[in-house]
């Protein structure tokens, strides 16, 4: 499969609007761009191409990135940078299956499946897939399964995605605090390339009024605040996973100017063949 790094950033992306910080005048100077979170899977064997997550910033990708419009998509969770791109599907589409978890979330009252449909319900080119939480499914010819992590308030999946024929597998997490239930640290366990929310390094956690969480034998939070982990946080679950590769990503222009750049933190555009 080959993965194409769509959206890296958090939700106002980097460079943000408006904003002159350090790290946007450098991403600017660098010509680079962290856009609202997206990445496109592409089943070589097959053609067929599957996109996790609807970014506000669908249409900007898809002129700037060499990738192909989707076949089927996946949503993770219903925030706006990760849902509220689809009404890009309009007239762009024929028909596309968007896969959601079926769990009703106390919060909501609603799965994220259940809230795709009622915010989409005038766009009839879409068919919402309901999917339990581990469930193996097919999509684009290569197997998924959403496992539920740790994002206050809401509920979030991490993704798992296989190739059956080759055994290649790539891992998100999601948005998520580094309190992953164990259950899905073993479904995300031993990829060859893991995708990781790591908003902000760990030293910002003081600024954060929840403070860090989950701190590690050295004292340092791997969760900031309680819905993202950190630079280190991030670091750590890959360790513990054992993934063969890993890209930091979901990051926010709060990293210092000359941290925001260093590896492994990933940059729109970026392709992986696995
Ligand atoms: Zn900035
Ligand atoms: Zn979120
Ligand atoms: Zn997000």
């Amino acid at each position: 499969m080959r993965v194409t790094l769509l959206g890296t950033g958090d939700t106002t992306g980097t460079p943000t609007v408006g904003c002159d910080c350090d790290t946007c005048v450098r991403a600017r100077e660098l010509g680079v761009e962290r856009s609202r979170f997206a990445v496109h899977v592409e089943n070589r064997r097959t053609g067929e191409c599957l996109l996790v997550d609807l970014s506000p910033d669908f249409r900007h990708q898809f002129l700037t990135q060499d990738v192909s419009l989707p076949d089927e998509a996946v949503v993770t969770h219903i925030h706006f940078d990760h849902l509220d791109g689809l009404g890009n599907a309009y007239r762009v589409f024929d028909d596309l299956p968007v896969h959601a978890a079926n769990e009703t979330d106390p919060v909501t009252g609603e799965s994220v499946a259940d809230t795709v449909r009622r915010k989409y319900d005038y766009l009839d080119r879409i068919t919402v897939v309901d999917h339990a939480p581990f469930e193996r499914f097919s999509v684009c010819g290569l197997d998924c399964r959403l496992v539920p992590v740790d994002h206050p308030p809401l509920v979030c999946y991490g993704l798992v995605v296989e190739d059956p024929e080759t055994g290649a597998k790539l891992s998100l997490t999601g948005d998520t605090s580094y309190g992953i239930p164990d259950d899905s640290r073993a479904a995300l366990a031993d990829p060859d390339l893991l995708l990781a929310d790591a908003i902000v390094p760990a030293a910002l956690c003081e600024y954060h009024p929840l403070g860090g969480r989950h701190e590690n034998s050295e004292g340092v939070p791997r969760t900031f605040g309680s819905k993202h982990m950190t630079r280190e946080g991030a670091l750590d679950m890959a360790r513990e996973l054992g993934a063969r590769e890993t890209r930091l990503v979901h990051t926010a222009h709060f990293y210092p100017a000359e941290e925001a750049f260093e590896e492994p933190l990933a940059v729109d555009g970026e392709q992986y063949d696995l």
